[in-house]
């Protein structure tokens, strides 16, 4: 049998356990913002990469509001890909039951990407079972993805620019294609300021908030233009206290994706411009793009190339696509890296009620990971 075969025998044997370690990491809920919770998970992480490859961190980061980012290196030689996963979910606690039923499992996280991270460890393990490594391989894991890996981007970065490749964890779209391209992406926090009222007595010189909130709405969601690849999304707006008070105040959260780096220029400009329509309104804008676009460049073209012979080896025919969420590889991309993205489970619901993966099609996902592992 040759290596790419033992591997994916591997793996297949292995995947009980696979799925057993997934469910155990999504059992440790981990919303970004809850801190307690997500470092629980990084514990449970940590016991979880020394279990199953003998590591201890090779570098911690804490943060004050956020997880701590786990670093491990692994192997000895020459640079062969870094490795990125992101521990932290969308979801608040309790939010999603977790369900295992035949082949699917569903629930917080195990597609958006805890599964992602097991396999990393577990296509490590099977390059170990079949040969051991003939280089080094770096693993990433960070708390705080899903807002934007704000607090471990800086982290990452001097790790990442000394390895010749990122492979990121990220889904594998429903049909098993890796991305390739991920859209620029923004957020903006729009405060508004009116002037409280009593909305019996004294209607004439209240300015409401909400009905600021509301005119703004309809000028962000008026920038969206899909066929440009442009699209604006107010996701939460906050604001009021009484249903007798003219509101004082309401802010709204905006969420902003551009496939060129221009236009997200253009738009945080227009954003910054917006002006209120009522007198005695003010608006505090703050944010702005924050994620650069992640584009299918030469060297991105080449790293596919190798995935799409890894597939080939197990008869996958790879396929890829352009997504419009943002991932840590828009920034390692950026950074001249080769990346390639959507290496973890296959499923679908990233972020929705309905997120899963398929265990068998999402082992045989890892399988091409292990063995582009051994062509880098
Ligand atoms: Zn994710």
């Amino acid at each position: 049998m040759n290596r790419c075969e033992a591997m994916k025998q591997y793996i297949a044997q292995n995947g009980e356990q696979i799925i057993a370690d997934t469910m155990m990491l999504a059992r440790h809920q981990s919303p970004t913002a809850q801190k307690e919770y997500v470092e629980t998970c990084a514990d449970a992480l940590e016991a979880l990469v020394k279990e199953r490859l003998g590591l201890e961190p090779t570098a911690q980061y804490p943060q004050e509001a956020r997880g701590r980012h786990l670093y491990y290196s692994i192997g000895e030689g020459p640079h062969k890909a870094l490795m990125i996963g992101h521990y932290d979910t969308v979801w608040n606690i309790d939010d999603l039951p977790l369900i295992r039923e035949g082949n699917k499992l569903s629930g917080p996280g195990v597609y958006d990407m805890k599964y992602g991270i097991v396999a990393s460890i577990w296509a490590i393990k099977a390059l170990q079972a079949t040969g051991g490594l003939d280089g080094t391989y770096g693993l990433f894991f960070n708390s705080d993805e899903e807002m934007g890996s704000r607090t471990s981007r800086a982290h990452f970065e001097p790790i990442a620019k000394t390895f010749p490749n990122a492979l990121i964890l990220e889904p594998a779209a429903p049909d098993g294609a890796v991305k390739v391209g991920r859209k620029s992406t923004g957020d903006f926090l729009i405060k508004i300021h009116g002037i409280a009222a009593h909305a019996g007595t004294d209607y004439a010189s209240g300015r409401s908030a909400i009905l600021e909130a509301a005119y703004l709405t309809q000028e962000l969601f008026a920038m969206t233009d899909l066929p440009g690849g442009t699209s604006v999304n107010v996701g939460v707006i906050s604001g009021g206290t009484k249903f007798n008070v003219i509101a004082a105040y309401a802010e709204m959260q905006v969420d902003v994706r551009v496939t060129k780096a221009s236009e997200g220029k253009r738009m945080e400009a227009a954003i910054a411009a917006l002006k209120p329509k009522q007198d005695g309104v003010t608006l505090e804008i703050t944010g702005g793009m924050n994620r650069p676009p992640f584009e299918f460049t030469k060297a991105n073209q080449g790293l596919f190339a190798k995935a799409k012979e890894a597939a080939a080896d197990l008869g996958i025919d790879l396929g890829k696509i352009m997504v419009g969420g943002g991932s840590d590889g828009n920034f390692t991309s950026t950074w001249g890296i080769p990346t390639l993205d959507g290496l973890g489970p296959v499923g679908d619901g990233a972020h929705a009620a309905t997120e899963h993966l398929m265990i068998a099609q999402s082992l045989e996902h890892t399988a091409v990971l292990a063995n582009l592992l051994t062509k880098l």
